[in-house]
């Protein structure tokens, strides 16, 4: 696959996201891990991490913070004020929207077996302020379904599995929670594919569940103080959600989490999108989930598969990276603003990615409709 990222000098990035005047810390995009995948952490939720060890230089994680939320205003206005040019090449360009190279992405699937890994915050349901009123449309669940009839689907999320299966309600797909901690098989068999499918119950953090129960009410209590901020159990991780919260209420919010957090040196934080996420430091991701999974299709060294993830967060990228570096299948970033990133293709937003999904199902169907009519027409000509 072509190498279509450009991507942008640090020193450019840290001025597309700080806020005037000021000197962030951390760069936006952040650099990529050097090595020690998801046990060395993310680039900027291992450099957090640093930070908070180092003794509480909080402005530069709420800098972090705030570099870390693409929707955030200042650094989406202070990129459409850039525009990216393929000969400004000290800027990140927007990468080929998957519904207008469409084409050339079903090239690819030739001869052989999609497979379908979605994220769903932001990627099918659109962000909300309440996550737990993060539910998608009908339409969109309708869409799910149609694929999952022809390739093998699963949704990965940092949700707690049944939490995210409560959002969805497809028994036919398969569901990795928690960053991929927490993978359950379908309940209903699938009728796609002639993948040996298997049942799947996977939970390689299993001996972390007491520790971040305990975690997740010393996080509830010490940061019921700031209006908005709201914990979630994951079950293999927690979130602490803070698009609700003023930013004027990140510095005390930021504290509030080192507190708690530097008694837990087996968890780590990483940063979503408006959201910190503490989880342990095992060697799990995404990237992993998506790995595990694929093995337990019968594609583990497959050539005849063609993963495609599609994902709008930090934490798809270690599902993005893991496709790259097999050199199959491709992933899908979602996301209105050009970012650095492993994916291949873009979508601006959930409703392009039902387009996709009607796409693919449609071209599906039509395959298999001119297979079928070919089929006939030789049996018609070999009576
Ligand atoms: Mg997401």
């Amino acid at each position: 696959m072509t190498k279509k990222n450009v991507v942008v000098p640090e020193a450019v990035a840290i001025a597309v996201a700080a806020p005037h005047g000021s000197a962030p810390l951390f760069p936006y995009p952040p650099p990529r891990a050097s090595g020690g995948g998801a046990a060395g952490g993310f680039g900027i939720g291992r450099m957090l991490l640093t930070q908070l060890e180092l003794g509480g230089r909080i402005n530069a994680w709420v800098e972090s913070m705030k570099a870390s939320s693409p929707t955030h205003a200042k650094a989406a206005a202070t990129l459409a004020a850039f525009p990216s040019t393929e000969s400004s090449s000290s800027w990140i360009v927007k990468h080929p929207s998957a519904l207008e190279v469409f084409d050339e992405i079903i090239s690819q699937s030739k001869g052989k077996q999609i497979v379908m890994f979605l994220d769903y915050d932001g990627t099918l349901s659109p962000i909300v302020d309440d996550p737990d009123r993060a539910f998608m449309s009908d339409a969109m669940r309708a869409a799910v379904r149609n694929v999952a009839r022809y390739f093998p689907t699963a949704i990965v999320s940092g949700r707690c599995r049944d939490k995210v299966y409560d959002f969805v309600r497809l028994a036919e797909l398969y569901y990795a929670g928690s960053h991929g901690m927490d993978i359950k098989g379908p309940v209903k068999g699938p009728r796609y594919t002639k993948a040996k499918a298997k049942a799947v119950l996977f939970q390689p953090a299993s001996e972390f569940l007491p520790m971040i129960d305990e975690i997740y009410k010393a996080l509830l209590e010490k940061t019921k103080s700031i209006p908005g901020a709201k914990v979630e159990n994951n079950k293999f991780c927690v979130s602490v959600h803070y698009r609700c919260v003023e930013e004027q209420k990140w510095v005390p919010l930021a504290e509030q989490v080192k507190a708690v957090i530097k008694e837990y040196p087996k968890l780590r934080i990483t940063q979503g999108r408006k959201v910190l996420e503490i989880r342990p430091t095992i060697k799990w991701d995404k990237g992993k989930a998506l790995e595990f999974l694929l093995e337990s299709l019968g594609f583990a060294n497959c050539n005849n598969v063609l993963p495609v993830y599609i994902g709008d967060d930090r934490t798809d990228e270690d599902a993005f990276k893991v496709l790259r570096e097999r050199g199959q299948g491709f992933g899908i970033l979602v996301s209105k603003i050009p970012k650095e990133t492993n994916a291949s293709y873009s979508l601006e937003e959930p409703s392009e990615v039902m387009d996709f999904l009607h796409r693919l199902v449609d071209w599906k169907r039509a395959s298999l409709k001119a297979r079928s009519r070919s089929v006939g027409s030789i049996r018609t000509s070999n009576p």
